[in-house]
């Protein structure tokens, strides 16, 4: 029997597939897709997905197949003017190592996170949707789409947007519509557009008219109202753009809703990703706050399954429903505003559980606990966030003697305690003579 079921392998189960079996929890993860996702939807990886992906060891990855995002050229009619970027072209520094927010196909992040649960042992196994659950105090029983009864300790629906596992459990989306037209995206190869820019038509009606490049240069990311397909989606682009479209890789719809569950647990089964909060796509947050939620809920599934004490996972919910509510608000302001970025709210390094169940002791200069630890050069010439990538917790000892206990998710658990060996089931590594505060 399984210790934890994943249904669903978009980033979220996949990110959360990583986290649990790197640290020896046996996992499987079934999606009731019978081939991987193809497409470039969610191509926006914020800056804190990239720092937490470095732990686990697959930020070079990540940074070597993405582009920064270009800087966006506004066409009105045969004028072209160069306008802003969406996102930051920053160096990195000391305590942010990864500034920028990266472009990456969704389908080439999926691709990168599944090698990775292969290389631990793992598989996706297509075609094996979820369609019944029942549940006792001890475990879970799930029947798939293929017939087989799946029994395990604990459940995490990671089914998207319209999650069966969501309607299992009663939980119902709340919230609103943002805007009641439905959109398209689409990745086409054109002829002969400058993937330089991503080129935006401002005069087109009814919303965003825009192509974005994608890594590799040679295709790019339509997203429109789905009226330009109105006579065709290739004859509405040329249309547009002035440019022949050579071929329609791939296309969906999408519409633009903010919405969220009131509980992130019922029982032994987990929420998390879009099938607990969709999002439009203005900031680039859904799959960067499911991949967040994957990287919270990991590590306490790891600390229930060896402690036996399931108190800890109450904390998910507590943790990350406030996250999911400000992220929400944030999409709905940035969807109706010309402004696209609110800083360390949109790239998610400003994002803390301070206040939360598990932050506790002082604050220490600039950090609280709950906050993000900064990366930081060691002593021993390693970087920080590589000393981290053993899994565990860490203890920071820095040059004021102060000691900084880190979760497993580089959290700041608490500031100031004494010497620990283990944090909630999970061995403690320290590291000396760090100063964090200056
Ligand atoms: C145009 C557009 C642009 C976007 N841009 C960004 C961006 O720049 N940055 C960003 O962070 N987000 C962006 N998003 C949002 C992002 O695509 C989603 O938030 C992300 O895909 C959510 O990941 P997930 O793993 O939670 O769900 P999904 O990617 O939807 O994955 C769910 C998985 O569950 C499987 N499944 C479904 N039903 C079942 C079932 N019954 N049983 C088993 N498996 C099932 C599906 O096959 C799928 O593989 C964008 C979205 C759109 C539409």
């Amino acid at each position: 029997m399984p210790q934890v079921l994943i249904v669903g392998a978009g980033a979220t189960g996949l990110t959360l597939a990583i986290e649990l079996l790197r640290r020896d929890i046996d996992v499987r993860i079934v999606d009731i897709a019978t081939e991987y996702f193809s497409g470039s939807r969610g191509k926006g990886i914020q800056p804190r997905s990239i720092e937490l992906l470095a732990m686990a060891g697959l930020a070079d990855e990540i940074m070597a197949s993405g582009t920064l995002y270009p800087f966006i050229k506004l066409h009105f009619g045969p004028i072209g003017i160069k306008a802003w970027s969406l996102g930051t072209h920053l160096p990195p520094s000391e305590d942010r190592p990864y500034p920028n927010l990266m472009m990456l196909a969704q389908w080439r992040t999926e691709e990168i996170l599944r090698s990775r649960v292969e290389a631990l042992g793992g598989k996706v196994e297509l075609g094996a949707g979820i369609e019944a659950l029942a549940q006792t105090s001890g475990d879970v029983r799930v029947t798939l789409t293929t017939g087989e009864v799946v029994t395990a300790e604990f459940v995490v629906a990671c089914d998207g947007g319209r999650s069966t596992t969501r309607r299992l459990l009663g939980l119902q989306l709340l919230g609103s519509t943002v805007d009641a037209k439905t959109s398209i995206v689409a990745d086409l190869e054109m002829e002969d557009l400058d993937p330089r820019f991503w080129h935006a038509y401002p005069l087109r009606r009814g919303g965003l008219h825009s192509l974005a490049p994608l890594p590799g240069g040679e295709l790019f990311q339509l997203q429109a109202p789905e009226s330009i397909a109105a006579n065709g989606l290739e004859a509405g682009v040329a249309r547009m753009t002035g440019k022949k479209v050579r071929r329609v890789i791939w296309q969906s719809r999408y519409g633009h809703q903010t919405r969220m569950v009131d509980r992130y647990r019922i029982g032994r089964v987990f929420i998390a990703g879009d099938a607990a909060h969709i999002h439009p796509p203005s900031g680039a947050q859904g799959l960067n706050t499911g991949m967040q939620d994957a990287f919270n809920l990991g590590w306490k599934l790891v600390s229930a399954i060896r402690t036996g004490d399931e108190t800890i996972l109450d904390t998910y919910e507590a943790e990350r429903l406030p996250v999911a509510a400000t992220m929400l608000n944030l999409t709905r302001e940035l969807h109706s505003t010309v402004s696209k970025s609110r800083g360390d709210l949109t790239n998610q390094l400003g994002l803390s559980y301070h206040g939360g169940p598990l932050a506790t002791g002082r604050t220490s200069g600039d950090l609280r606990p709950g906050d993000r630890i900064p990366d930081r050069r060691l002593a021993d010439g390693r970087r920080l966030y590589e000393a981290m990538r053993h899994g565990g917790a860490t203890q920071i000892v820095d040059t004021g003697g102060d000691h900084i206990l880190v979760r497993p998710d580089g959290y700041i658990a608490e500031i100031g305690g004494a010497e620990v060996t283990s944090y909630h089931g999970h061995d403690v590594v320290h590291i000396l003579a760090v100063d964090c505060s200056a």
